[in-house]
């Protein structure tokens, strides 16, 4: 069964959807036209809303990558290179096709982002595509200060390195140093090369560190813009998320949450009719007074059912007491119910 554009419950081809009474038409046309045009045609037809750049960005990266293995990365080891430039080319490409097959839940989830509060909604495709080239820089630059600032970075980057004749010749005599001291650490300083030498000889891994941060973050953000873009198109077509529409969200919350406590009535509370007919009354009564966001862009609601009880005095009697209770509900932003919590007044 199709799932509804709007609050994600499922309705049939052609009707209305029955638990938000939405129309699905323009959702459905949506999707057939994407049907007709097949994968790999709908995926140049994204491409095409931001002039390719995504796709230009991942395709320039082996050509760069390769231009780099053949004169300014040199001094960086072959078995370090090769797999940085394929992995590098590989991810950009991934994002790119990840992104278009996402594209429904990144629209959903930007919209989502209007309605978050806190932390969460820093985390929306907007703030993101926005943050990554700056945060890879930002690496970038940390990478490169560690390298000339911290010996246990530059020791690790010098295996990354091919061996130069002065280090090679360093090494031949390395052994016969071993041998007669035993704590090398406690040896006089090995040759320190000077901050600039060390930013030189460093230079090939920083330029190589940029190379593949710099592409993979550019075509992650140009990729979430595609994607926004292509949400934008979308939301001039179909009917918006039901987290943006209070009133519906409301309505079918107050509607599941009286079907969920009426099914706890029946299936925990008192024993036959007489549960059945309290359960009937409390849900006829509701009365709603509260409602509040929550930070994931659920909701929570509050309600009095205002219902009767019957209790024995100490004659024997029945007597009929009244009986108030709150209920607090909250749902996800779907509008699916995830607690009901009962608490009496
Ligand atoms: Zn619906």
């Amino acid at each position: 069964m199709p799932e509804c554009i709007v609050c994600r419950g499922e309705y049939t081809r052609g009707t209305q959807c029955p638990r938000c009474s939405s129309d699905n038409t323009a959702w459905e046309d949506w999707k057939k036209k994407e049907e007709k045009r097949g994968r790999l045609q709908g995926f140049f037809h994204f491409l095409e809303l931001h002039s390719y750049v995504p796709a230009i960005i991942a395709y320039c990266a082996l050509p760069f990558g390769l231009l780099g293995m053949s004169g300014p990365w040199l001094p960086v080891r072959l078995s370090v290179l090769v797999p940085v430039v394929t992995l590098t080319f590989i991810l950009c490409l991934y994002i790119t096709q990840y992104t278009y097959a996402e594209r429904f839940a990144l629209r959903e989830e930007e919209l989502l982002g209007r309605v978050k509060r806190g932390w969460r909604k820093r985390l929306a495709p907007e703030f993101r595509a926005a943050m990554v080239p700056v945060a890879a820089i930002a690496l970038v630059m940390i990478f490169a200060l560690l390298l000339v600032e911290s010996e246990y970075v530059w020791k690790f980057a010098e295996l990354l390195m091919r061996e130069t004749p002065s280090r090679a010749a360093s090494a031949v005599e390395m052994p016969a140093q071993e041998e007669t001291a035993d704590d090398a650490a406690s040896s006089p300083q090995e040759e320190r090369p000077s901050l600039r030498e060390r930013l030189g000889r460093a230079l090939p891994l920083i330029s190589l560190a940029t190379y593949a941060l710099i592409f993979v973050a550019f075509a992650y953000s140009s990729s979430l813009t595609l994607a926004r873009d292509y949400a934008r198109q979308l939301n001039e077509k179909v009917p918006l998320p039901i987290f943006l529409r209070e009133d519906l969200l409301t309505g079918v919350v107050q509607r599941e949450a009286g079907r969920a406590v009426h099914r706890a009535v029946r299936s925990g509370g008192g024993s036959g009719a007489a549960a059945a007919v309290g359960a009937q009354s409390a849900s006829r009564s509701w009365t709603w007074d509260e409602m509040e966001r929550l930070e994931d862009g659920g909701i929570r609601l509050t309600a009095v059912v205002h219902g009767t009880k019957k209790e024995e005095t100490l004659s024997g009697e029945l007597v009929e007491r009244s009986v108030s209770t709150a209920y607090v509900v909250e749902a996800d932003p779907w509008g699916r119910i995830i607690k009901v919590a009962r608490a009496e007044r």
